[in-house]
């Protein structure tokens, strides 16, 4: 069967992410690091490294970079060194990049994914700062190459995982991860597709079992979680086939089409590189202190599994929920604010799992900016609660009025006229008139058919309008039904 060589194999992969730190300023200069502008207006001397300047290193991006490594277990270096890695591109004005190498900041550490319901650890090799080169740009004039240096030095870390990855939907999932991370630290926006977050993937397959690697392809540059996924996927085909065909592999660099979902060969390795590291010799080391580092991390925001975590142990909920929750950094403050409204958690988060997600997607808005007040949430809780009202109404009645015009809740009902009724006396009346008009229902749930309570009960709410309180009248109508 020849769909049974691909069931022999397994796919290992290990991920590059380059992050884009959010300072002001570049990485070894005063420059603007804004995204945008006008083409080659943040750029001195200094970005261009013209000679005679000297970098210096920007000391936020040092804080970031401690930051994303206590997020993530590392050991952070002490001794930091800085290194020029040589190469000539159009994009590169100084003719070579500032990094690290021999000594990133931060070694070891992991990063938890789950996947289809199954959790695994990804082990990262390295994290380590540096900056990014200017952008070509091939599409506006039909002659030339454009250069914008804006993006020129702008401060970068790298993220290098092991090769624990096994799948597509893996990667998805630990590229997820960073990117949940980098916008709870507030250092990084991972907008993928405005390329602040942008991945290598490096590729090989192995029969299952198997412990040594075989030559890897590098696919270079993603900007899409999806598209990384799509490259693994498509890789572990293509190689296996290879493979399998006796075809020797070769370690080469690959691109990834988007368009056509396949992987092109760029350059083999005996085309790679050499890029001739040397330690930067306008650059001292930095040093990080332990008394630094306790610093950093006093200043730490709550990252999403602490938080989800906190959410399971301390307020009860599912872990479903708190995973949804905390998925994105400010509906999990939003949430937070709606918590110290409320006890009634589970309520709370069903809110926010139920309308107030449909109300964002439907006006293609994000919480951010979502006019409705967490305190008018927890108001409708306590309605609700209260028997004032039930879910039903509260979210497809009152709710959209409370969107639209931000008015309380419970003002909202009384204008409709859409306030629950617990007068007693006022659902007996309506009990004794379903009661009459239904004697064969009654002697049939008499003589055991339980099943028909519903029936009662829903014709007494279509009398009272909806407005007789269902909990109430579900018991009424059950003891009525009993005792006469
Ligand atoms: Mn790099």
């Amino acid at each position: 069967m020849s769909d049974d060589k691909y069931s022999k194999y397994e796919v290992v992969v290990g991920l590059e992410v380059h992050a884009q730190l959010s300072t002001h300023s570049k990485m070894y200069c005063g420059d603007s690091a804004e995204f945008g502008g006008s083409p080659n207006t943040h750029v001195s001397v200094l970005s261009l490294g013209h000679p005679g300047t000297l970098p210096m290193v920007n000391e936020k991006a040092i804080e970031y970079a401690v930051k994303i490594g206590l997020a993530t277990s590392c050991n952070i270096r002490y001794e930091n060194q800085f290194a020029r890695k040589n190469y000539f591109y159009a994009d590169l004005p100084k003719g070579y990049q500032i990094t690290q190498d021999k000594t990133p900041i931060c070694t070891g550490g992991f990063i938890n994914v789950e996947t289809n319901g199954v959790k695994t650890k990804i082990n990262l090799t390295r994290i380590h700062m540096e900056e990014d080169a200017g952008k070509s740009i091939h599409d506006i004039d039909p002659y030339f190459t454009l250069v914008d240096l804006n993006r020129a030095g702008v401060p970068l870390i790298e993220i290098v995982s092991e090769p624990d990855v096994r799948s597509g939907d893996e990667a998805m999932a630990y590229l997820n991860e960073i990117q949940k991370l980098v916008r709870y630290l507030g250092i990084c926006d991972g907008n993928m597709e405005e390329g602040s977050m942008r991945c290598d993937a490096n590729i090989s397959v192995r029969l299952k079992g198997a412990t040594a690697l075989n030559p890897r392809s590098e696919v270079k540059n993603m900007n899409s979680m999806r598209n990384v996924k799509r490259a693994i996927e498509f890789e572990f085909i293509r190689q296996i086939d290879a493979l399998e065909a006796g075809e020797k592999m070769v370690q080469e660099t690959r691109g990834f089409d988007a368009v056509k979902g396949v992987t092109l060969s760029q350059r083999s390795k005996e085309h790679a590189h050499d890029y001739r590291y040397f330690p930067e010799p306008d650059l001292p080391p930095v040093y990080v202190t332990d008394e630094y580092i306790a610093n950093v991390k006093t200043h730490m925001p709550k990252l999403p599994n602490q938080l989800k975590q906190e959410y399971m142990d301390v307020f009860g909920l599912p872990e479903y929920d708190a995973r949804i929750i905390t998925d994105e950094k400010e509906m999990a403050e939003y949430f937070n604010r709606l918590l110290a409204e409320t006890k009634n958690y589970k309520a709370a988060s069903n809110w926010i799992l139920g309308p107030v997600k449909n109300s964002l997607n439907e006006h293609g808005i994000v919480i951010k900016d979502f006019k409705v007040s967490p305190s008018s949430i927890a108001k409708l809780i306590e309605m609700i609660d209260e028997g004032k009202t039930n879910f039903s109404v509260a979210s497809s009645q009152i709710f959209p009025v409370l969107v639209e015009t931000g008015k309380d809740p419970l003002k909202i009902a009384e204008e409709l006229n859409l306030l629950q009724s617990s007068d007693e006396g006022m659902i007996a009346g309506l009990i004794d008139e379903v009661i009459a008009k239904y004697p064969e229902k009654v002697a049939e749930y008499r003589s055991g058919k339980k099943g028909l309570l519903g029936l009662f009960v829903g014709e007494v709410m279509k009398l009272s309008k909806g407005k007789a309180d269902p909990k109430l009248t579900n018991k009424l109508v059950a003891e009525k039904l009993e005792t006469t």
